[in-house]
């Protein structure tokens, strides 16, 4: 282990926070068979921990603790619960140095973008301990003068949360938080190459007084573990990030169990820039928007989609910007892009670049893995790329900008439109019919008019078609963890007889 790892490494244990085992009823728990898993820094290829490699029996084990502990958590109040949940937040702040460095370590994203994504993580905590009180039903007016109707929300129970490697934090309190504000407890599984940060969450969940069974946490063999919380009918909803593949097929696994389902799936984002549009606002927008985690976000542009009267223009101003772009591991100070998260997502980018230079596109900046070796990879722009093409149909899941020229509005709509996937999508225009016509054309669940990348906690995160079903944050991410109850009742009232009041039913 190299000293840099061994320093975070060490500060880690000393505040409890470097975890290798699972989390199951409250317990660190080894895999059954004693089987391990290596998770490494995908900088320079180096081992960071043996993690416990979980597979069916300890599922089933974690699901029967959760369901165990719903019994009481769900009947605490939701100020008792937020109370908690607001602990957990404060501890992930206190803490978000090392938090940070643990990020960088296994995922191998700039350290600053690492401690911004545990204050973005810990925030959507913040957000459902405070939500958790508003958490409100309804009264609706009845047929029948003696009856009365009520809405009752309550806790769906055990929830399965599946989570990606590219924002290993974010992904799991975006889920987690939510459902133990409803009142759930959850089995999450998160990704076999980024379980550290996963962990040291769960331990502060620990500490900040959450009780043993509300969070398990298993990772490992990802069908195995995938397949045990599908076929349990004491899993009453699974929530997915992750690809649209893998989402597809939890969504048919849920159907034997009818489960409630929430996918969070991939994204093919147009990003696309009008002539009238503020090029300056519209050049940093895109970079931003390409670049950022390396371009492994599901909201990240996919595809530039530039009007011809400023194509060349943007091209070359867009090229300085990103020739400049400092490459290098997540520690190294002043550092905008780290690696790929392994070897397999090098590969991908590279035989998507190979396939639009064989098919005309032309490499304006980068183009190939970078000299830094490992899982590095150029900041990248093609030019003359055509929507047919595979790096315009398929998610790049790296720093590679594809730009295609148009000519029409009508015809940039079109081709944005033409994708299964409908996540996030942006335009730059300074003409206001304009910005109302085509972010209402777009069939995508968020829309970046002269803005680029976004994403709050109080805003609804989802996507339209196969990029997903339901919605994350905000106050429509609440419902995703709760059953409605109807309550039909008789109405009974009071009325005075003889100086005292008595019960009566509407026809006595
Ligand atoms: P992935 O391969 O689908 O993996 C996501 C999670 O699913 C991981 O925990 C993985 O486990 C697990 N998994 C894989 N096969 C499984 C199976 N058969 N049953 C159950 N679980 C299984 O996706 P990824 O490469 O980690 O993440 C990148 C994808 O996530 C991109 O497509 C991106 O767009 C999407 N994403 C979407 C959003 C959004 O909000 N829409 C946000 C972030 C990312 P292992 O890693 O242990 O194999």
């Amino acid at each position: 282990m190299s000293m840099e790892t061994e320093n975070v490494v060490a500060r880690l244990k000393s505040s409890g926070l470097f975890r290798t085992k699972g989390l199951i009823g409250g317990k660190w728990i080894d895999a059954y068979d004693g089987k391990t898993i290596e998770v490494y820094n995908p900088a320079n290829g180096e081992v960071i921990a043996s993690v416990a490699c979980m597979g069916e029996r300890e599922t089933k084990d974690a699901i029967s603790s959760a369901h165990d502990a719903f019994n009481h958590w769900s009947k605490l109040t939701a100020a008792e619960r937020s109370t908690r949940l607001r602990r957990w937040y404060n501890l992930l702040i206190e803490h978000k140095e090392e938090l940070g460095q643990l990020i960088t370590l296994e995922q191998g994203k700039p350290l600053t973008d690492s401690i911004f994504e545990v204050v973005c993580g810990a925030s959507y905590i913040e957000f459902f301990a405070e939500e958790a009180k508003r958490v409100y039903g309804d009264i609706l007016p009845s047929p029948m003068p003696d009856r009365r109707m009520f809405v009752l929300k309550q806790p769906v129970g055990v929830v399965g949360a599946i989570t990606p490697w590219n924002f290993p934090l974010a992904m799991v309190t975006r889920k987690v938080a939510p459902a133990l504000a409803c009142g759930c407890t959850a089995v999450l599984k998160p990704s076999e190459l980024t379980p550290l940060i996963a962990l040291a969450a769960a331990e502060l969940a620990l500490q900040s007084g959450i009780p043993p069974g509300v969070l398990n946490v298993v990772m490992g063999d990802a069908p195995k573990i995938g397949n045990s919380i599908l076929e349990s009918p004491q899993v009453r909803k699974i929530t997915f990030t992750g690809s649209t593949a893998v989402g597809k097929k939890l969504m048919a696994g849920a159907a034997d169990t009818v489960k409630k389902v929430s996918l969070e799936l991939g994204g093919n984002a147009p990003f696309i820039i009008f002539d009238d549009a503020d090029l300056e606002a519209a050049l940093k927008a895109s970079l931003a928007t390409k670049f950022f985690n390396t371009g492994q976000a599901c909201i990240c542009t996919n595809r530039l989609l530039v009007q011809e009267g400023i194509y060349e223009k943007f091209i070359n101003a867009f090229s300085n910007v990103v020739q400049s772009l400092k490459v290098g591991n997540g520690f190294s100070e002043g550092v905008d892009q780290g690696p790929l998260i392994n070897e397999a997502a090098v590969q991908k980018v590279e035989s998507l670049v190979q396939d639009a230079i064989s098919k005309g596109a032309k490499v304006v900046v980068g183009g190939k893995r970078h000299n830094l070796g490992f899982t590095f990879y150029e900041p990248t722009i093609i030019s003359d790329v055509k929507n047919e093409m595979l790096i315009a149909r398929h998610e790049i899941f790296g720093p590679v900008t594809p730009v295609i020229r148009f000519k029409t509005e009508e015809e940039a709509i079109q081709i944005a439109n033409d994708t299964e996937y409908g996540l996030a999508a942006y335009f730059f225009t300074n003409n206001i019919q304009r910005s109302w016509r085509v972010c209402e054309a777009l069939e995508y669940g968020m829309v970046g008019v002269n803005v680029g990348l976004f994403g709050s906690e109080g805003a609804p995160f989802g996507g339209f078609k196969q990029s997903g079903l339901g919605r994350e944050c905000s106050k429509y991410g609440l419902d995703e963890y709760l059953e409605v109850r109807t309550k039909h009742t008789m109405f009974f009232y009071f009325r005075k007889k003889n100086h005292t009041y008595k019960l009566f039913h509407l026809h006595h």
